[in-house]
């Protein structure tokens, strides 16, 4: 369909790590484009069993404007990883570097898929360096997407590299000597002879002019800033790209709707660690025990690796658990309509790993966090969600291992007691002011990105 010379139709390719936290968000980025613009046409490439999962998300008004691509990794070359695990959800972690083999080595189906669609914009993500130096070499400009924050990068910047003379500048992410180890020890992770430091460098340094990043200046001012002056191109937020409860389909009567409706307004806290993560059953004892304490009524998302089919979520909580806590929590075993939980009005606390898509989601619905980072970016997420105010950390052992007592205190303080007031309006408080600038920002990506295609048409 071909508009006026300034309105023609644009397509873009938009290529996401192979994640689920991370495929919603650009999902998310287009839906929210094509309500601004009816010339644009999306198409989301990625493995057919995150397709499969992925699809049903998107109500049939998008139809029209957003279509899915699928992208096939090698697994002749890699039996070890057969189909069903070309995704991140459920997959075995010690698979996670095989994955990322796969997704390099699918580099050449992709590059027919650009040479096929031939669109005018490919968005990329963070972990893949070799798509956008193809999308160069079809003349086809390339700007990148992070799904995680500014200061998440520029922490990775910071410790990534030894020649750097970088210092993180920002005291309010002060990370203990164990996070510090931990964080180290996922950007020096190495695939297929790169290290995901390397790839993330690699992959904002090809980045056309601007870099898109799931973030606000509501939450980041000050990180956004510095970034772009650090790497020499705007930082561009687009805002929190939290899914529209509305489009997950669970319905009314489901069990966990029907247990949120009778319990009282902001009584309850939602407990999961996200899509990737696994309890160990020591964990797992942990926050049993430490929920038990807090006596705040839960719903708690348990999930085991998918090859684990053997395990039953009896077997690891603490013997007499579900018995003791009857009526008052909920076990959900795999997955939960999480955007759904949070925006009920019963929430009034989010135990979180801190993935980023969980922080923005806490926040887009004022729901005040109680952080237990685990991995990745989530120990300086977690520093973010305390320096913004809309959350505290649970405190750690020495090592770093969770516990009980510290887990139930901040839990009462955050959810229950008038200590916690404060953060429980200051979660209001950036929600509404996050919500006010939320069309601006993506009113400025809009901008950007198609000035960006004239410029290179
Ligand atoms: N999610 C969900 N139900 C679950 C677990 C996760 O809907 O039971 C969604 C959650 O709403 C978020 C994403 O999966 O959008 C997880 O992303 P996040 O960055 O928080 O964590 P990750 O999975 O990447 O560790």
């Amino acid at each position: 369909m071909v508009y006026s010379q300034q309105h023609r139709s644009i397509s873009i390719l938009m290529l996401p790590w192979l994640a689920h936290g991370h495929i919603s968000p650009f999902l998310e980025l287009a839906k929210k484009l094509t309500h601004k613009r009816n010339n644009l046409h999306f198409y989301i490439c990625s493995t057919p069993v995150n397709l499969t999962s992925i699809k049903p998300k998107l109500s049939e008004k998008y139809s029209h404007c957003i279509e899915f691509v699928e992208l096939h990794l090698p697994h002749d070359e890699l039996p070890e990883l057969p189909p069903h695990y070309h995704t991140t959800n459920g997959l075995p972690p010690h698979l996670m570097s095989t994955l990322k083999k796969a997704f390099d080595m699918s580099s050449s189906n992709f590059s027919n898929v650009l040479q096929t669609l031939k669109p005018d914009l490919l968005i990329y993500d963070f972990l893949q360096p070799w798509a956008p130096s193809l999308a160069l070499s079809h003349n086809i400009p390339a700007v990148e997407f992070c799904t995680i924050n500014a200061a998440t990068i520029i922490s990775i910047f910071a410790n990534h590299f030894k020649n750097s003379t970088l210092k993180f500048p920002f005291p309010g992410i002060h990370l203990p000597d164990y996070e510090i180890r931990m964080f180290k020890n996922q950007v020096e992770f190495s695939s297929n002879g790169l290290k995901d430091g390397d790839r993330i460098q690699q992959c904002s340094s090809s980045s056309c002019n601007i870099i898109l990043a799931k973030t606000s200046r509501e939450i980041e001012a000050k990180y956004i800033d510095y970034l772009s002056d650090l790497v020499g191109k705007k930082i561009v937020p687009v805002g929190p790209l939290v899914q529209d409860p509305l489009d997950q389909k669970t319905d009314e009567e489901s069990p966990i709707i029907q247990w949120l409706n009778k319990r009282e307004k902001s009584s309850v806290v939602y407990v999961s660690f996200g899509s990737e993560y696994f309890l160990s059953k020591e964990e797992i004892e942990e926050i049993a025990h430490g929920l038990e304490l807090s006596k705040v009524s839960f719903i708690w998302v348990i999930r085991f690796p998918k090859e684990d089919k053997t395990t039953k979520v009896e077997e690891v909580l603490p013997k007499g658990f579900v018995e003791r806590m009857g009526e008052r929590g909920m076990i959900v075993e795999g997955w939960a309509p999480q955007a759904k939980i949070l925006q009920h009005p019963s929430v009034g606390g989010f135990v979180s790993h801190c993935g980023w898509s969980s922080v923005l989601e806490s926040i887009k619905f004022g729901v005040p966090i109680i952080a237990l980072p685990m991995q990745l970016d989530q120990p300086v997420n977690a520093k973010l969600v305390e320096e913004v105010g809309v959350g505290v950390e649970a405190r750690r052992a020495e090592g770093g291992g969770l516990q009980r007592e510290a887990i139930a205190e901040a839990i009462g303080d955050v959810v229950v007691k008038k200590i916690g007031e404060g953060v429980r309006m200051k979660a209001l408080e950036v929600r509404d002011n996050m919500k006010k600038i939320e069309d601006e920002e993506i009113n400025d990506v809009l901008e950007q990105l198609e000035q960006l295609v004239q410029l290179c048409a």
